[in-house]
């Protein structure tokens, strides 16, 4: 199978992070595994992909004061990428995508991935974020969700209403208290990420855990989130898997390991 035209393989990442007093430590790991198969499963059988075992604790230093957080350094988590990834392009896959679900490893996860494609010249690595760059999630939520929603906020929420009810506790989501709740404001032309991020930890902004409104979940949202996701991600898969990526490249690394 690593032999085949445009081998490709898929690792959905995840964190073990606290989700607010609603939703479970697993939310984003959850998200990855369970989109990606959905994902996969909407694909012609006879594409060349295949799905990793899901990465269950990533790189979520801001929410470790709240119980619960497993967080590796991002020195062991480079390590430990660095080193599958160099056996899988060594078993000749042509590309791997990283399926992150976790937005705070998305910067760890492009550098692993520049400094992978320098170490592995025959392996193209793809560090996607579940939630960026999807159509339509913008028309769906509230622009105050897209600014300010980082962190079980509306779009989780609403995504596991629909998609685990079961993994949602009580109804506690429907509490208003429970939203963003700046000590300070964040100061004037800086953003909580985007243009001018803030780093922030996450006791810097809530005291519940939640950034952001999950007071209006609803599992009819969620529904109208998970199409937008398989969607997205299905039509960007299959865009890669007809392409050519990556050129081939010299085997001589520039940086040796
Ligand atoms: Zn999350």
């Amino acid at each position: 199978m690593a032999s085949e035209k445009g081998s490709t393989l898929v690792w959905p990442f995840g964190a073990c992070e606290q989700h607010g007093p609603h939703l479970p430590l697993i939310t984003d790991t959850f998200f990855a595994e369970n989109i990606l198969i959905k994902t996969l499963d909407s694909l012609p059988e006879e594409m060349p992909i295949w799905m990793m075992p899901t990465q269950a604790i990533g790189f979520s230093p801001e929410h470790q004061s709240f119980p619960g957080t497993l967080s590796l350094s991002a020195d062991v988590l480079i390590a430990m990428v660095t080193d599958l990834g160099k056996q899988i392009a060594s078993m000749g896959f042509k590309r791997l995508i990283f399926f992150n679900a976790h937005g705070g490893q998305i910067g760890l996860l492009q550098a692993v991935s520049r400094q992978l494609r320098i170490q592995c010249p025959s392996l193209a690595v793809l560090p996607c974020f579940l939630w960026s760059g999807v159509p339509g999630l913008d028309e769906l939520l509230p622009e105050k969700e897209v600014e300010e929603g980082l962190h079980a906020a509306l779009a989780e929420t609403s995504l596991m209403l629909h998609m685990s009810k079961d993994l949602v506790r009580n109804e506690s989501y429907l509490d208003k208290n429970i939203s963003i709740e700046k000590t300070i404001p964040i100061p004037k032309g800086w953003s909580l990420e985007g243009s001018s991020p803030c780093a922030w930890l996450t006791e810097d902004l809530s005291s519940s855990g939640v950034i952001g409104d999950s007071s209006s979940s609803n599992p009819e949202l969620g529904d109208a989130l998970e199409n937008a996701l398989i969607n997205h991600w299905k039509s960007l898969f299959i865009s890669l898997l007809e392409s050519d990526w990556p050129p081939v490249k010299s085997e001589n690394p520039v940086f040796p390991s």
